[in-house]
């Protein structure tokens, strides 16, 4: 038996076997396909050809300015055998008439190309069989890469990985997932994030645990504490058994709490509202008393798909989630690509970047991509007639940013009115605060928005300059580092002198401790994962605004994290023991 201790990252325990999931090793296999799966299939070839052309002709271009044009001609020969028709007739018969998948194909193909000119006498040609070699190797990487994870269990498992992408993650079918363990991740990365949306008890950063595992092994995983256990004997496991069922009758316990308001002890009322990442949310966190969506991440709409969705399937996702939520509201947070989130089909840097989160990323994206961006923001619009919705830009990090971004939704404003099509004329329009530049500069977005949402997932990492994801730092992570305090007090501060409200949708809304200084310091509202919803408006029920004020005011002028932590602790463990518990592990 082996305990590890990582991040909670998900609440819950689970008991079960384990299944590993590698998905950088996809396996290549020949597999049957039927006569609706072969346009699918060319489809996929295609689009795998033009993401290796595109890859190349970019190294082709680094080459060249390092190294010169000598090198860099190899790399032409390569984009001509990506051009050769005999592979594309090839792979595309073989797809017809043999029925087979497209891998299978290109590999077969490759082969026959591969071994017939090698065992030719010609140099040149000989060489010719290393370059198709080596390009054959590069597009079927990139045809695996593209292809769906294929992760039908039969039984339920604990899904264990070295790292799991959101693309990953939002294909699972939760029903048959116990829960998730990784070796990489900290507490915010969108894995984690995910996991709490699908209610999936999980624990990240655990580093090494893949190694030590094998498939089948019996796990605990403990997404409270954050502890995993390995092996466990008979003794362990009734011991978990135990706390398993103490947590769950103490979340039925809050159920309870469903249908009161978000309100304090001396009445002061604040919006508790739910994070969701794909539509079919909504029903789950309203059962945990959600007073509308705070954030949804459409993103997500986008990830583990060959395809764009287009306005109208967009129109339809919004409108259902708008119609669901009413007559609450929704804030729909335009495209957060980029980062640790990928999409295939946009503008995005052909090779990795060395600073995903520092690049091309959220409207960053959305702005070398206005097509794109455009086709979102009708669809937006075009719902907004079916509820109350609110549109809100992330990762704004200056003011032409907003300004170039209101211009093109005043252009696609303008555009709809043209073609008489209706939309809400007074929508309202927020920003993520989610960099320390846009704190910084938060006087002059006020100016230009109705509302913000601070997005402290990001800020965290942009002002301590720690990566959300890297579990190695997840220490210096610190939500109520002062510098994080000093920023929220001046954001909220300077939209509330302008009439504005500001809202929370980062994680640290729902954290138990830093709730009370939130709640302190003028925060109007709360967003964040469904699940933890009971917990906070136990806290919020729980205290008094001037008890709250009091700690925000208090805390101010202490020096750590750490100080800040203790004192919350001591002065509210007493009413608060049991939901406090989760600040403690996360
Ligand atoms: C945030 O950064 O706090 C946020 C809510 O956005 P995301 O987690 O999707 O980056
Ligand atoms: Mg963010």
């Amino acid at each position: 038996m082996l305990l590890m201790k990582g991040i909670a990252a998900s609440p819950g325990i689970s008991i079960g076997k384990a299944f590993i999931f590698e998905p950088d090793k996809l396996k290549l296999e020949r597999k049957e396909i039927t006569e609706d799966g072969i346009a699918e299939e060319i489809i996929q070839f295609k689009e795998a050809i033009e993401r290796t052309k595109k890859e190349l002709i970019q190294v082709k271009k680094r080459v060249m300015d390092e190294v010169g044009e000598e090198y860099a001609k190899i790399f032409s020969a390569h984009l001509l055998v990506l051009e050769d028709p005999f592979l594309i007739i090839e792979v595309e018969r073989k797809i017809k008439e043999e029925r087979i998948n497209v891998e299978y194909a290109l590999f077969s193909v490759l082969e026959t190309l591969t071994s017939s000119f090698s065992s030719l006498d010609d140099e040149y040609i000989k060489e010719r069989a290393v370059d198709i070699h080596d390009i054959g190797r590069r597009l079927l990487g990139n045809l695996l890469k593209q292809k769906r994870v294929n992760l039908e269990l039969e039984e339920s498992r604990i899904l264990v990985g070295h790292n799991l992408t959101p693309s990953h993650t939002a294909q699972l079918n939760k029903e048959k997932i116990l829960a998730f363990v990784t070796d990489m991740g900290g507490r915010t990365s969108h894995t984690a994030i995910l996991a709490r949306a699908m209610e999936i008890p999980a624990v990240v950063g655990l580093i090494n645990i893949t190694s030590l595992l094998k498939e089948e092994d019996t796990l605990i995983v403990d997404g409270n504490r954050g502890e995993v256990v390995i092996k466990p004997t008979p003794e362990v496991i009734e011991e978990y058994s135990k706390r398993k069922k103490e947590y769950e009758l103490f979340i039925t316990g809050l159920a309870n709490l469903k249908d009161l308001p978000a309100q304090t002890k001396d009445g002061f009322r604040i919006e508790l509202c739910a994070n969701i990442e794909i539509p079919e949310e909504v029903d789950l966190v309203k059962e945990h008393g959600s007073e509308g969506i705070g954030l949804y991440r459409t993103e997500f709409l986008y990830l583990g798909r060959n395809t764009l969705p287009n306005e109208d399937e967009q129109e339809g996702v919004y409108k259902e989630v708008a119609r669901k939520t009413f007559p609450y509201s929704v804030i729909i947070r335009t495209l957060d690509l980029g980062g640790d989130k990928l999409s295939l089909h946009l503008k995005q840097p052909e090779e990795l970047e060395s600073n995903p989160f520092l690049g091309l990323r959220a409207i960053r994206l959305c702005l070398a991509n206005v097509d794109i961006f455009k086709t979102q923001l009708r669809a937006i619009l075009k719902a907004s007639v079916y509820g109350n919705i609110k549109i809100i830009f992330p990762m704004i990090s200056n003011l032409e940013e907003l300004i170039k971004t209101k211009e093109i939704l005043r252009e696609v404003q303008e555009e709809l009115r043209r073609e008489n099509i209706p939309f809400d004329e007074a929508i309202e329009i927020g920003v993520m605060i989610e960099t320390p530049a846009a704190c910084m500069i938060a006087d002059m977005l006020a100016e230009k928005v109705d509302f913000f949402s601070i997005g402290t997932n990001d800020l965290i990492q942009y002002t301590i300059a720690v990566d959300r994801g890297n579990e190695r730092i997840a220490h210096l992570y610190e939500p109520l580092h002062p510098a994080i305090l000093r920023l929220i007090k001046l954001v909220i501060e300077a939209a509330h002198r302008r009439g504005k409200w500001v809202g929370m949708c980062g994680e640290m809304a729902g954290d138990p401790l830093s709730c009370l200084v939130l709640l302190g310091l003028g925060l109007d509202e709360f967003s964040m994962s469904g699940v933890v919803i009971p917990e906070i408006k136990e806290i919020i029920r729980s205290v008094t605004l001037s008890e709250a004020k009091e700690i925000a005011t208090e805390v101010s002028k202490l020096d750590t994290a750490q100080e800040v932590k203790s004192l919350i602790r001591k002065r509210f463990s007493k009413k608060l023991d049991k939901v406090l518990l989760r600040s403690e592990n996360g």
